[in-house]
């Protein structure tokens, strides 16, 4: 066990937009994670015996807590992850409106009901499961934990947990927000680390289950570390590799405004960013990816915190963006052309400009790019795109820019996807619907409005109001009664 005494090296965390510090501490050692581990489950008997209501006044406290502080809440997300000020508040606005839509859900999907005659009754309940993991990505430090943190404290668990190494001062606010509702202690821990950090919660007996949003690798291991502990839930929410469609479109402006958004928010770090633009080749797209090639060189791409406010900031870190520069190069070595250059900025090497790549070879190898470099290809007809659509091991999002209704049935119904939208751009999402994937971008186990299935488990019961002897005893019985 790795102790307090062992050499604790000082952690810092340098915002890829001034390389200022955003938070410095060190990781929880093995022991820290245990003590968090035994709070957190020590908590968990007495939260949940607490009525749903005094949880609802606790979230709406953290809520508040939220909007009181957006300002500076909003600040840091931009200083740790770059993206601008104008998303970051988004963000705060999702995780907010986060604790009414789980509310919401935790009523409609998770009621009690009763049906029956007379005295004879059968019944639901559900019950928590206990002490909850949640693992925390970098892209939406506060809106992704808190999706999965909000529904499973509502429902009744505990909750351990560990932001994201590149967003620690994120996570610290989401642990300040929960302390400011005088909750009781223990019900939501708050450890920082890496790796290590959360496959120790993860490995401890009293853990129950295991939320996770991160990548398919992290996932996987998880997965794995798992293996052989089903009583242990596992909800993995990871990557994807999504393509949209353009089909007969009749406004070009808004196709092109659709396919920006979803390739190029958030520097392209979200998971249902789109990755693969397949183009149906009827005379009326003949050059429409130059067109689309001409708008995003006019994305503005620059300092976050800048009062202009661009579209795109820098990435989390430079390493992100080196990262996309090669996955560029490989790109090209196997015949693609590039139509817009994925290029770091001289000053901020975290900063790219936003890269569009028109493939030759389809076979290349299905990745997750997680960053702005979109890559395009043509197809003879819509079968052909929705076939080139499916040739992925991800499932997560998908997109139809179209204007023919009978066009959006066919993709609707043979794309596999978790999250399938017809003009509409694929970051597009409703708190009021279930959010993630199929194949390799989940294991069936949908977040956003769905949290609520995942954060308890359903007990049925028979009841009668008066135990009397049954009139119908099997045979073999009936002479005793
Ligand atoms: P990541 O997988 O590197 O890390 C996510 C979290 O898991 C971090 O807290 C990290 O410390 C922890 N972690 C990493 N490896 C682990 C392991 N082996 N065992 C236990 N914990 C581990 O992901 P990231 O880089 O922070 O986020 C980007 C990825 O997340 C992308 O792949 C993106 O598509 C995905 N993502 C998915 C969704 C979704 O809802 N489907 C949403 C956002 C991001």
């Amino acid at each position: 066990m790795q102790t307090s005494e062992n050499n604790q090296q000082l952690q810092e965390r340098r915002s890829p937009v001034d390389d200022s510090v955003t938070w410095a501490g060190t990781w929880a050692t093995q022991e820290q994670v245990a003590c968090a581990v035994e709070q957190a489950n020590a908590s968990f008997e007495s939260w949940s015996r607490t009525t749903l209501e005094s949880r609802i006044a606790y979230v709406k406290k953290y809520a508040s807590f939220l909007q009181a502080n957006r300002a500076a809440i909003a600040r840091t997300i931009t200083l740790e992850s770059g993206k601008p000020l104008w998303e970051s508040d988004l963000e705060i606005q999702s995780a907010i409106a986060k604790v009414d839509n789980s509310i919401d859900a935790i009523h409609k999907r998770r009621w009690t009901t009763s049906e029956g005659a007379g005295s004879s009754f059968s019944a639901i309940r559900y019950k928590p499961l206990g002490m909850m993991v949640v693992l925390g990505p970098y892209n939406l430090p506060l809106h992704l934990p808190g999706a999965h943190i909000v529904p499973a404290l509502l429902a009744g668990n505990t909750v351990l947990f560990k932001p994201s190494e590149k967003a620690p001062a994120v996570g610290a606010w989401i642990a300040r927000a929960w302390q400011s509702t005088t909750a009781p202690q223990g019900v939501l821990e708050c450890i920082h680390g890496v790796v290590d950090q959360a496959r120790w919660a993860v490995g401890a007996a009293a853990t129950a289950g295991v939320l996770f949003t991160g990548s398919y690798a992290a996932g996987k291991q998880l997965h794995q570390q798992l293996a052989g502990r089903p009583e242990c839930l596992l909800a993995l929410e990871m990557g994807g590799n999504n393509p949209m469609v353009v089909d007969r479109i009749k406004s070009r402006q808004a196709a092109i405004a659709m396919i920006i958004q979803s390739a190029y928010i958030t520097s392209g770090q979200r998971c249902t960013c789109a990755r693969r633009l397949i183009v149906v080749k009827h005379p009326e797209n003949a050059g429409f990816l130059e067109e689309l090639s001409r708008s995003v060189a006019k994305i503005h791409v620059g300092n976050p915190l800048s009062e202009r406010q661009p579209f795109m900031g820098p990435l989390v870190s430079s390493q992100a963006a080196e990262s996309i520069v090669a996955a560029q190069e490989e790109l090209k070595a196997h015949g693609a052309a590039v139509l817009n250059e994925a290029k770091a900025d001289v000053a901020c090497r975290a900063m790219l400009t936003p890269g569009l790549l028109l493939l030759t070879d389809q076979s290349m190898s299905d990745r997750e790019h997680f960053g702005p470099l979109l890559t395009a290809s043509m197809a003879e007809d819509l079968d052909e795109a929705i076939e080139v659509a499916n040739r992925t091991q991800y499932g997560l999002a998908a997109g139809l820019l179209s204007d023919d209704p009978s066009a959006y049935q066919l993709f609707a119904s043979r794309v596999r996807a978790g999250i399938i939208n017809w003009n509409s751009p694929t970051t597009g999402a409703s708190g009021k619907l279930p959010f993630g994937g199929t194949a390799a971008s989940g294991n069936h186990r949908p977040s956003g409005y769905f949290a609520a299935d995942y954060c308890s488990y359903p007990v049925a019961s028979i009841e009668n109001l008066e135990l009397k002897t049954p009139s119908n005893l099997p045979p073999g019985l009936q002479e005793i009664f």
